[in-house]
């Protein structure tokens, strides 16, 4: 989610052109621009994979776009990370002529929860609401249970749904050829954790442990939510930031301190420890997601 949005906030555009960060796996840079993902785009010699859309139906068209450009007339599958309206709301611009494949439990998410997304985004600002219009909320081809390879010819996609941690129907994408690992906003480069407020599928508990597995799965590349693509160490620095904001909120919370002095002390002291992280404002979200948590222990 934006911060205020002022002339110097760019439009929630995909502008860049698709990168190759390892044989036949694509980045389209997010550009550190805010509501916009790194797009995935994974491409074998029978089939090429998406992952995530963008924010709207323009920008899905635009991942689309490039994704066609890049498959040469192979078929075309889609998948999300996450149901998130800049991850999963352009899907629509691969209703037709693609595959699109959801797990059950985004598929049960979108339905609870993408109506009221939509809403709150359109209050984001004019830029935000522009790229919203016309924003259909699809239904996907293939909806699985536990998780999926897809054979994309001489390499292959496996979507492994690790929910609930940053939301229900979080989904990974990891080629095991490359060990490339696409980890939506369970990761981000550079920038706080995302808690979105009040939504009771965020787990901050289960995120760190979600994260642990995914260092186990030893990749090479980690394409984050947001942020630069890198290597392991992206997702080590993802765990340590949520495991150090744990510790501290149970430490002060142990001392007695209030839900509202945990998230201003931490607030603070993470600004100082992450300066040149994005979206400083979810610090307070996740401390008192943890805060909360504490209290649930302790009775
Ligand atoms: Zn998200």
């Amino acid at each position: 989610m934006p911060e205020v949005e002022t002339d110097a906030t760019p439009a929630p555009v995909v502008q860049n052109s698709p990168v190759e960060v390892s044989d036949g796996a694509f980045v389209i840079p997010d550009g550190r621009v805010p509501l916009v993902p790194n797009v995935g785009i994974v491409r074998g010699s029978r089939a090429v994979l998406v992952v995530d859309a963008g924010m709207g139906p323009r920008n899905g068209e635009i991942v689309r776009r490039h994704a066609e450009e890049l498959a040469s007339g192979l078929p075309l599958f889609l998948t999300v990370t996450h149901f998130h309206p800049e991850h999963g709301f352009g899907a629509q611009a691969f209703s037709d002529g693609a595959t699109i494949v959801y797990n059950r439990e985004q598929v049960d998410e979108l339905h609870a929860k993408g109506a009221g997304f939509l809403e709150k985004f359109r209050t984001f600002g004019h830029a935000v609401a522009e790229q919203l219009e016309d924003v259909e909320l699809v239904e996907p081809h293939l909806a699985y249970e536990g998780a999926v390879e897809i054979a994309l010819g001489g390499r292959s996609a496996q979507l492994r749904p690790f929910g609930r941690g940053h939301t229900l129907g979080d989904q990974v994408v990891f080629v095991p050829e490359e060990r490339v690992l696409f980890t939506g906003d369970l990761v981000e480069s550079r920038c706080f954790a995302i808690f979105p407020p009040g939504d009771v599928d965020v787990d901050g508990d289960r995120w760190i442990a979600v994260l642990e597995q995914l260092e186990r799965l030893e990749p090479a590349v980690v394409v984050p939510g947001h942020g630069e693509v890198g290597d392991a160490g992206v997702i080590v620095t993802a765990r340590e930031y949520l495991e150090q904001l744990r510790a501290e909120t149970r430490r002060l919370a142990g001392e007695g301190a209030s839900e509202d002095e945990v998230a201003a002390e931490l607030d603070r002291r993470m600004r100082e420890l992450h300066p040149d992280w994005a979206q400083p404002e979810w610090i307070a979200f996740g401390a008192r997601w943890f805060y909360a948590a504490a209290g649930r222990e302790s009775t």
